[in-house]
């Protein structure tokens, strides 16, 4: 995959940004997805740019640049937990070097849970970077704090983090990246210049990924199934790309495929409103994730709402005509019951005890919202 692509419609974002007179930290949110990363990466590299004669940073051309680039810069500093690493300049080689994660921070978490430690953010990472920050630079000029995802940072180490923006050391610049903004602490929120990164609109989503899956020689995927895994992801072109790497792993293929297959016969299925069999649909779809499923429901319900309400859909902008039919027959009230029923599914799709038993009852409920 390659590395810090600017999406296009981050580039007004970026071109607003003052490098002359740069806040000492900045809070990145939007939705998940759509290149907040790659920007973010990209924005530090320019702020450690040493080439002041470059029209542009980062020039790609000085020794910092370099530096950045081997992932050798003694003054950028990313708290990212493991499965984002690979994102990071010259990943190859952070897996080697990071003796802080393994055993240490699964303790220091208090999580024996894999998975989960793979999220999080280490405690001892954090304090462990944070404390260092009273040294000045290495090469006496910006040290850059990359942390993500925000929401991630256990209570502890958020509060070390907020000691640090408080007091900020010199020249010290914090790029603090969520994707869910309603859930970093006020406290710290309120001491961040708040950017907001926009979702692109579907068309450029859509051509921007095209051109991207095209670079990849042993990655064909037929334009249909991109425009329906797009939808599927809430039109979040670096979530589409990073599916469609992971499913050229073998492991991974299989589910996804399953998933992607299920989900377009479940909305074929709901596409039929009161007259869907939601016993075969069921039986024809419990396999995949259950929590892809449910995705696709919520945003098939959310595209029903809006068309109801005389909008357009946003999800499934291609089932225009067949969202309006419904629409016709839509008991709002039942709408809205299903909708809190599908929100109270996604908060235990994790713990799936009985799929096949909780789809049955949740299409049948999705069958009761047509008609009086
Ligand atoms: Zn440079």
């Amino acid at each position: 995959m390659q590395k810090n692509q600017m999406a296009p419609w981050l580039q007004p974002l970026w071109e607003s940004l003052d490098f002359a007179n740069f806040p000492n930290a900045i809070l990145l949110h939007g939705q998940s997805g759509i290149g907040k990363f790659a920007f973010s990466v990209e924005l530090a590299k320019a702020l450690l740019c040493e080439n002041s004669n470059a029209a542009i940073k980062p020039c790609n051309q000085c020794e910092a640049c370099h530096w950045f680039d081997t992932g050798n810069h003694p003054d950028f500093i990313s708290l990212v937990p493991e499965t984002h690493r690979k994102l990071m300049p010259h990943a190859d080689y952070e897996a080697d070097e990071s003796p802080k994660r393994g055993k240490a921070a699964r303790d220091d978490d208090g999580d024996s849970g894999e998975k989960k430690e793979k999220k999080n953010i280490s405690i001892e990472e954090t304090r462990h970077a944070i404390e260092n920050l009273s040294i000045g630079s290495h090469r006496g000029g910006n040290r850059v704090i990359l942390i993500y995802p925000l929401e991630m940072l256990r209570t502890d180490s958020a509060n070390t983090l907020l000691k640090s923006l408080e007091e900020p050391p010199a020249n010290t610049i914090f790029i603090l990246l969520a994707d869910r903004v309603d859930r970093v602490l006020p406290t710290i929120r309120s001491r961040c210049r708040l950017l907001a990164a926009p979702r692109p609109d579907r068309a450029q989503g859509l051509a921007w990924l095209k051109t991207q899956l095209n670079k990849i020689d042993d990655l064909k995927v037929n334009d249909v199934d991109v425009e329906t895994i797009y939808d599927e992801q809430g039109g979040a072109p670096f979530s589409v790309l990073n599916s469609l790497i992971a499913r050229r792993n073998k492991d991974e293929k299989d589910e996804l495929t399953i998933s992607i297959q299920a989900s377009r016969y479940l909305l074929q299925s709901m596409a039929q409103g009161a007259v869907i069999n939601w016993l075969d649909t069921a039986e024809k779809t419990h396999k995949a994730q259950y929590g892809f499923l449910l995705a696709s429901m919520q945003r098939w319900i959310s595209d029903l709402q809006s068309v109801t309400q005389g909008g357009g859909p946003r999800y499934y902008p291609k089932h225009i005509t067949t969202l309006q039919g419904l629409s016709k027959a839509v008991n709002v009230q039942r709408m809205l019951q299903f909708w809190k029923s599908l929100v109270q599914a996604r908060r235990h799709e994790n713990h799936p005890l009985a799929n096949r038993i909780q789809l049955e009852a949740l299409l049948s409920q999705y069958q009761q919202i047509f008609g009086s």
